[in-house]
């Protein structure tokens, strides 16, 4: 668990880069730092394993101060991902995954096995892969040994600075759904930085929405579509949502199909039903998009999807955003 108390960072020249911060990451626990450039992300990172002092307040890993660990054993047991692919380009991708373990005097043949399971686990050929360079890799298999060595020494905390954002989309998404398969798998305690919205709602358990060194809402990703806590939120997450959720052209007869929902109000169905159709229902075609749907939401408590005459189902606004969250979760949004 690591847990920041009243923490600040005041750079010379009168920065408050982070302001009496207060947040608790679970053991175990995805937590998603985003916000906007310059919001204090990377700072709140880096005093995790001490590469920035505190100027005041308290840091805990597992109810010990950061200040009392020795650095070795405190950054040892911290991976590390950056944006900038640092792998050491004239080492091999075995050599570069090997150097936290050597560091850490592992026998050779431990290290070895380990090189191997690692590269396994991320899809990559042992026999193949452990002695090239990383240029004779692409950029998304780089990032991918970048993972791969945080997890070298097996870290309980790993910290991740934007780790995707350099990739082309493709290969971005591939990094995404490999590192939640791996955490479903290894459970660390993951602290992710990004400033893409998308990425955090697929990514987190919890999200961390800062801006100007404080929390804006700390919730998951449902709540922050359902509960956005302020209009900062709102945009931040609604731009974005909107951006992407309405770029596959949606309707309500589709979501309907994928969401399994129209057995929830086949009482509705049948000859007659629309008269019984509550005050507050609207009721609309099927090929209705998600965001003419979610105008609607907005004035209506429930929608009743319609289709030659016949009902399809209904929406509340509460089981359309639930439909969206999952569906940002799962990475099916393009
Ligand atoms: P983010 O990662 O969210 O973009 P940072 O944590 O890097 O934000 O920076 C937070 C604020 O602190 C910014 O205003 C930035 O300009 C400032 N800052 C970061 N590092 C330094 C530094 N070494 N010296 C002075 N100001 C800094
Ligand atoms: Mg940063």
């Amino acid at each position: 668990m690591i847990r920041f108390e009243n923490v600040s960072k005041h750079y010379s020249g009168n920065v408050t880069a982070v302001d009496s911060l207060d947040l608790t990451i679970r053991e175990g626990e995805f937590l998603v730092l985003i916000g906007p450039s310059g919001c204090g992300k990377t700072t709140t990172l880096k005093m995790i394993n001490r590469l920035i002092p505190l100027s005041e307040g308290t840091l805990w890993i597992n109810g010990k101060k950061i200040s009392e660990y020795d650095i070795h054993e405190l950054r040892w047991n911290i991976g590390y991902v950056l944006q900038q692919i640092a792998l050491f380009p004239h080492m091999t991708i075995e050599e570069n995954i090997s150097i936290v373990p050597e560091l850490r005097k592992w026998e050779r043949s431990r290290i070895s096995r380990r090189v191997d399971e690692l590269l396994e686990m991320v899809g990559l050929e042992p026999a193949e892969y452990r002695s090239r360079k990383p240029a004779e890799l692409s950029g998304g298999q780089q990032q991918r040994i970048g993972v791969i060595r945080a997890l070298a020494s097996d870290p309980e905390i790993i910290l991740m600075d934007e780790p995707f954002s350099a990739l082309d989309p493709l290969s971005r998404e591939k990094l995404q759904n490999d590192l939640l398969e791996l955490q479903n798998r290894i459970k660390k305690t993951i602290v992710f930085v990004t400033h893409d919205i998308q990425e955090a709602l697929k990514l987190g358990d919890r999200i961390c929405l800062m801006n100007e060194g404080r929390i804006e809402q700390l919730d998951t990703p449902q709540g922050f579509l359902e509960h956005p806590a302020n209009d900062f939120v709102r945009q931040f997450v609604g731009g974005a949502s909107r951006q992407s959720m309405f770029s596959g052209n949606l309707t309500l007869e589709e979501i309907l199909r994928a969401s399994g929902r129209a057995e929830v109000h086949a009482d509705l169905t049948g000859a007659g039903a629309i008269a019984g159709i509550p005050a507050s229902a609207a009721v609309v075609s099927a090929d209705t998009t998600l965001e003419d749907a979610l105008e609607l939401l907005a004035a209506n408590d429930i929608i009743t999807v319609e289709k030659d005459g016949e009902i399809l189902g209904s929406i509340t606004r509460q089981s359309l955003l639930q439909f969206m969250s999952e569906r940002v979760k799962a990475g099916a949004v393009q």
